[in-house]
């Protein structure tokens, strides 16, 4: 028999913390909890597993399911001394999902299961409090008929006002139980007409019910787009979590919060949280009262702090604060209720933060001896840095403060107001930088929120919605700006009499909450303290070395700032389209015979010296490749007829004649024609003139810095030893020239790329010229599927999403295919040369799961862009200390 059902609370512990694949987070934690003596009510979590089998068995549950759940339930009514469905004393209980990953975008909560007219009755006796027992129904009828049964919640919120209408109240509290009577009957009527049939009053089938509705949300299209966002595979199925009821709408000694035991934006080591007196759980998370805050330090005045509000509650939760710190050894998002002054915890998992709080938080704890250093660094996800290297506005920039809201997710970001969530990622999509601005988000926004590079809100909390998922996707957002009102219908936002419409452009400040009309100027962000104690760490435990891929002097300070050890790959023909250079680049191309092509590339020859000798410069003692002409000649010749004509003035020649070899020239795919060695082997004298600028150049940094620097020719797009030798060739011997002409030599390397099929089968050949080898992933992945790197966008979006391909192969190495070559040339490769040095220097260089590939296969460098630097120092330490490919596992 498979056992789909375990218990926690009240003596029955049969989870753990590690078993959350099984349980979910939610479960899982649920039953530690339990088990380290806090106080959780009792419940049971029915498994992924039985997720799974229910999919893969036409949505129908096992026939041994209903028996292990009455079981579990029987356990809960003897811990807590109620019976399920009793008129008298009813259990009421909790149906949540809880997947291995939190999850937006899936069935969150059902409270007061269990309710129907006559229980209603036994709990208003029970507690002696109508007032609650009628709230309790109408929540219970609310959740249940909008999230199980599917009735829209604006119906539910329009029969509430009618009645606060009807009483002449404001809030939903000063409601009497007559009224809330009144709301209950209407609503079951409600429901019926809209679904044709009563609200189920059975227990029994409610229960059944939420069941139901939590494994089917896992397959609706919010949790399905969430799961491709975040790599989350579909087999991994939700739990639930059934669990008995305790209210935090008793009154006013109950409460109900969520908080972390560290800030989440910050990191800072102080406690961090709201709660609302007399409220259920998702009155915090909707943002429809304003929570107040935990402790006294961090309330206002006008607010009253929980420490005030219920000190005993208050104390107990600050000494769970610190035993679950100190049993997780990590941040902890906690959710919470006070019944009648006693504390219970409803869940822990480790706390979503920025990526700034992340750094601190690790650093903090290793210095105060809870973790070790490996550890610290093994608990910054790389791409996450990312968020750091964000601007944020400059401090002198003169700006327009158009109103205030909550810092809910820091740096700073302008763009257009636009309203809904479709609007924004349609322009987006067309390169367009949005801000989108809803009065609250859901789980419905999330592509608009992905969108968008800013978010604001003027409803709800620190914990609302917006700022759970803003903090996590690393967009800035300002959230529960109540000073501004958005007008849907009319498209615009107001505040202080001011009003800006849909289309113009505003500016947040995530880190302060303020928001901005018109733009703002932003500056680029420093890296220091946390980071950089962090970035230490892991250059301390990483084996590969990081280069960057650059070749302007900006990209290589940046880089160098950045801790780039070198330069992996200068793509030579990024230096030929500076408005003075083109022109000549042209001429070469243009002339008729080799004497007119020599004179053009003389005059190249001192621009691409004094490039080299500035990156030898900047890079100082630190190896530079640099790639020889890749691309071919056609991509340097315009293709407009008034461009053409310029072209033909500057080269006097006819237009005819220009057009006629830009015909010439032109390739059914370019990409895979006239280019690179095979550029270098027809017209040698275009690389013997970039070798003689690379050695000119690094003989005059080495006479200017007193350090020569060693040069690593590399040769692109190799297929054959042949093709390697003759370059090579041509290379050393423009050295031996240039070596005699200065009367000083320098020690240099000449490599190749490795993109190529061919390249990769006959390895072991090619390295008998080569002194490195450097995998170019780009053009490796294109050959390899034998798919058009500029045409792969029309339809892998496609392939991603249906799960033909895990992940676009451009972004992340494609292990089983491209990977499987590169590890054959690295074995090939060095079964000719055992230290063959190897590198790669495609986009998937900045990659940490392509990282992660290279560790393991013992490449000896990534070479990736200048931002990326700092997340390939960190993916190369956590790829050293064994962290997988999986980052969500
Ligand atoms: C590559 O092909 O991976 C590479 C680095 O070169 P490029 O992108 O310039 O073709
Ligand atoms: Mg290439």
């Amino acid at each position: 028999m498979t056992k789909w059902v375990y218990s926690f609370g009240a003596g029955h512990n049969e989870g753990r913390a590690d078993m959350r694949n099984l349980l979910g987070g939610k479960g899982a934690n649920l039953a530690e909890m339990a088990t380290i003596g806090l106080p959780v009510p009792p419940g049971f979590t029915i498994t992924t597993e039985l997720c799974t089998a229910y999919y893969d068995n036409d949505r129908r549950y096992p026939d041994d399911l209903d028996a292990q759940v009455r079981a579990s339930l029987g356990l809960i009514e003897e811990a807590v001394g109620l019976r399920f469905g009793d008129a008298a004393k009813p259990l009421l209980v909790s149906v949540r999902s809880g997947a291995r990953v939190s999850m937006p975008g899936m069935m969150d909560t059902v409270l007061n299961l269990g309710l129907n007219d006559e229980t209603v009755r036994g709990l208003e006796a029970a507690s002696g409090d109508a007032r609650f027992a009628w709230d309790s129904y109408r929540r219970f009828i609310q959740m249940y008929g909008s999230v199980v049964l599917g009735v829209d919640h604006h119906r539910f919120e329009e029969i509430i006002e009618n009645a606060k209408l009807d009483a002449g109240v404001i809030e939903d509290t000063a409601l009497s139980p007559q009224h809330w009577q009144a709301v209950v009957a209407e609503y079951k009527v409600m429901v019926e007409q809209e679904r044709g049939a009563p609200f189920p009053m059975d227990p029994h089938e409610q229960l059944w019910g939420a069941i139901g509705a939590v494994f089917g949300s896992w397959m609706n299209p919010r949790a399905n787009t969430y799961r491709r966002l975040h790599d989350i595979p579909a087999t991994w199925g939700t739990a639930v979590n059934v669990q008995a009821m305790v209210f935090g709408n008793m009154g006013a000694d109950c409460a109900t919060g969520v908080c972390f035991t560290r800030d989440p934006s910050t990191g800072e080591n102080t406690f961090y949280g709201e709660f609302l007196v007399n409220a259920q759980g998702e009155d915090v998370v909707a943002g429809i009262r304003t929570p107040q805050p935990l402790s006294r330090l961090r309330a206002h005045p006008g607010e009253v702090s929980m420490e005030e509000a219920l000190p005993s509650a208050y104390a107990d939760l600050v000494a769970v604060r610190e035993t679950l710190e100190h049993h997780y050894l990590d941040m902890q998002d906690i959710e919470f209720t006070v019944q009648q002054n006693k504390l219970y915890m409803l869940q822990t998992r480790s706390g979503k933060r920025t990526a700034a709080a992340s750094l601190r938080i690790a650093v903090e704890m290793a210095e105060a001896g809870l973790i070790d250093r490996r550890e610290a660094v093994k608990r910054v996800n790389p791409a996450s840095l990312d968020q750091l290297l964000h601007p944020t506005l400059d401090p002198k920039a003169p700006r327009t403060v158009f109103g205030k809201g909550l810092p809910a997710s820091p740096g700073a970001a302008s763009g257009v107001a636009v309203f809904n969530s479709d609007e924004a990622e349609m322009r987006s999509a067309k390169g367009e930088a949005v801000v989108l601005v809803r009065i609250e988000t859901s789980p419905e926004d999330i592509h608009g929120m992905h969108a968008a590079r800013g978010i604001l809100t003027t409803r709800g909390g620190m914990t609302s919605h917006a700022a759970v998922v803003a903090r996590g996707m690393g967009r800035p957002c300002v959230a529960g700006a109540g000073g501004i009102s958005v007008d849907y219908g009319a498209q615009t936002l107001s505040a202080g009499g001011k009003t800006i419409r849909a289309g113009e452009t505003i500016t947040l400040d995530g880190a302060t909450g303020e928001v901005f009309s018109g733009a703002v100027a932003m500056i680029e962000p420093s890296m220091s303290g946390d980071f950089a104690t962090l970035m230490g760490w892991a250059d301390q435990v990483r084996r590969l070395g990081i280069r960057t891929n650059a070749e302007t002097p900006l990209d290589a300070e940046t880089a160098r700032k950045f801790g780039a050890e070198g330069i992996g790959l200068s793509r030579t023909e990024h230096m030929f389209f500076a408005p003075e250079r083109i022109g000549v680049v042209r001429q070469m191309i243009m002339a008729d015979d080799l004497a007119g092509r020599r004179a053009a590339l003389d005059k190249l020859l001192p621009f691409q010296r004094a490039d080299f000798t500035d990156l030898f410069r900047i890079m100082h003692g630190l190896p530079v490749t640099i790639r020889l002409l890749d691309p071919p000649l056609h991509e340097f010749l315009p293709h407009q007829d008034s461009e053409l004509a310029e072209v033909a003035a500057a080269t006097g020649q006819d237009i005819e004649q220009v057009r006629r070899r830009a015909a010439e020239l032109s390739e059914a795919n370019p990409m895979l024609g006239h280019r690179g060695c095979r550029l270098g082997i027809t017209y040698p004298e275009i690389y013997e003139m970039q070798a003689r600028a690379i050695f000119e150049g690094a003989i005059a940094a080495a006479r200017e810095t007193g350090e020569a620097p060693v040069p690593e020719v590399m040769i692109p797009l190799i297929s054959t030893r042949r093709e390697l030798e003759i370059t090579r060739a041509q290379v050393d011997k423009v050295a031996a020239d240039v070596f005699r002409e200065q009367g000083q030599s320098i020690e240099y390397l000449v490599g190749t790329m490795i993109e190529l099929p061919r390249a990769v089968l006959v390895a072991d050949k090619i390295a008998e010229i080569a002194d490195f080898f450097s995998f170019g992933t780009n053009d490796l992945t294109q050959t390899v599927f034998g798919l058009s790197r500029d045409d792969a966008g029309r339809f892998l979006p496609a392939y991603v999403e249906a799960g033909i391909l895990p992940k676009d192969p451009f972004v992340s190495i494609d292990v089983e295919g491209v990977g499987a070559m590169v590890r054959m040339a690295a074995d090939k490769g060095r079964a000719t040369k055992n230290a063959l040095k190897m590198g790669i220097c495609g986009e998937h260089g900045g990659d940490p799961a392509s990282i992660a590939f290279c560790e393991e296969i013992g490449l000896d460098y990534v070479s990736c862009s200048p931002y990326r630097v700092p997340v390939a120092r960190l993916a190369a330490a956590q790829a050293a200390l064994g962290v997988g490919v999986d980052r969500t596992a």
